[in-house]
């Protein structure tokens, strides 16, 4: 190395989330109002009678998704919820978003119609309007950058931060299926390449596949949450892997979290995806990222009111001791939960 030339580190020592943090140290909030900046799903002011939620969410084509076999109309609707599922996982609602795109010349009219009427779809399905973005050529095929607008009640907001000891921890839907079906869209890529011919057998795999292509964001949910009078004391989205979020919640909230093997709620397509490729469904459920379900918490004294609830799964509790991050394997052993997520960097 030349003497007096600068360091240089590799984006892979940090990876993605020592690298928010090493930005959002040095980030200093200044507008009196912020009440939350980098480290939530969304960021929160206040105005006044409400409070207002911000978020952004990039999907770059090879990284995100491969157009060899996911549909425009399903990228477009897949922005938008993903987006949505930030401002969910405040209990908030979405009202507006804005939508960035970097388009090469390999696409046409036609193909940016199908693209947004797919996120037309969307905008429809949760209310929100259209209301701006920024159109660029690209060198590096399609990048599409949606950014939310959303609100919630001051009363109602979910920060990751407010998991307290012995309240129970939700999670909705199931877990691991837009993994499962991501291995099965990518085994059928492979087929095809070796024979073109082959026509792709996705039928038996119907939910999984939809589950990776078409994800829904649970405003359902949060309706549902308000209809019922419960505010979660802590809330955050699966976008990469039950393990990664629960780490969120524990370290936001200085908690220790145990959940129960036996309680994860996995769809039984998951299963057979997952022991057709011989590898373990657990490991779909903790890391496989992109369910876009809702995982919170919720006080004790609140269980009576889901307790019915035929969505909402009960996985464990919160713990006193901040270093305890566990999951109780079948056999009754407490292994360590270790969150892998979607470390872009880490090779
Ligand atoms: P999510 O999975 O909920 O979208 P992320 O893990 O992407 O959240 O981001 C975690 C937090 O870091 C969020 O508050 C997000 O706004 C912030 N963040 C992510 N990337 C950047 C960046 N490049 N600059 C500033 N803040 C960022
Ligand atoms: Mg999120």
């Amino acid at each position: 190395m030349n003497e007096g030339s600068p360091a240089r580190h590799e984006l892979n020592e940090l990876g993605e989330f020592g690298l928010i943090d090493r930005i959002r140290q040095k980030a200093r909030l200044k507008v009196p109002n912020i009440l939350k900046g980098i480290g939530d799903d969304a960021a929160v002011w206040d105005v006044g009678d409400h409070y207002e939620l911000i978020s952004t969410d990039l999907l770059v084509e090879g990284v995100h998704f491969d157009l060899a076999y996911a549909p425009l109309q399903h990228i477009g609707y897949k922005a938008v919820a993903s987006n949505v599922s930030d401002i969910a996982a405040m209990n908030g609602t979405p009202t507006h978003i804005v939508v960035g795109l970097g388009l090469s010349n390999r696409f046409s009219v036609e193909a940016v119609d199908a693209l947004y009427s797919g996120i037309h779809a969307a905008c429809e399905n949760y209310q929100v309007d259209l209301v701006g973005g920024d159109t660029s050529s690209s060198a590096a095929g399609l990048i599409i950058s949606v950014s939310v607008i959303g609100r919630v009640e001051e009363h109602r907001v979910a920060y990751r931060s407010g998991l307290c000891p012995n309240d129970i921890l939700c999670v909705t839907g199931d877990l691991g299926a837009a993994f499962a079906g991501l291995q099965v869209l990518q085994r059928e890529k492979e087929v095809f390449l070796a024979n073109p011919n082959a026509q792709p057998d996705l039928e038996k795999y119907e939910y999984c596949v939809g589950r990776q292509l078409k994800p829904e964001a649970r405003m359902d949910i949060v309706h549902e949450l308000k209809d019922m009078n419960l505010v979660p004391t802590s809330m955050i989205d699966v976008s990469d892997g039950l393990a990664s979020e629960l780490m969120h919640l524990s370290t936001q909230s200085n908690v220790g979290v145990k959940i129960f093997e036996d309680k994860l709620p996995i769809d039984h397509q998951t299963y057979d995806i997952a022991l057709e490729f011989k590898l373990d469904p657990v490991t779909f459920a903790l890391n496989g990222g992109e369910d876009y379900e809702l995982l919170f918490s919720i006080r004790q004294s609140d269980f009576e009111k889901v307790k019915n609830h035929p969505d909402i799964h009960f996985i464990g509790h919160a713990l006193a001791q901040t270093d305890q991050r566990v999951m109780v394997t079948k056999a009754g052993i407490e292994i360590p939960l270790q969150a892998q997520g979607w470390t872009h960097f880490k090779k």
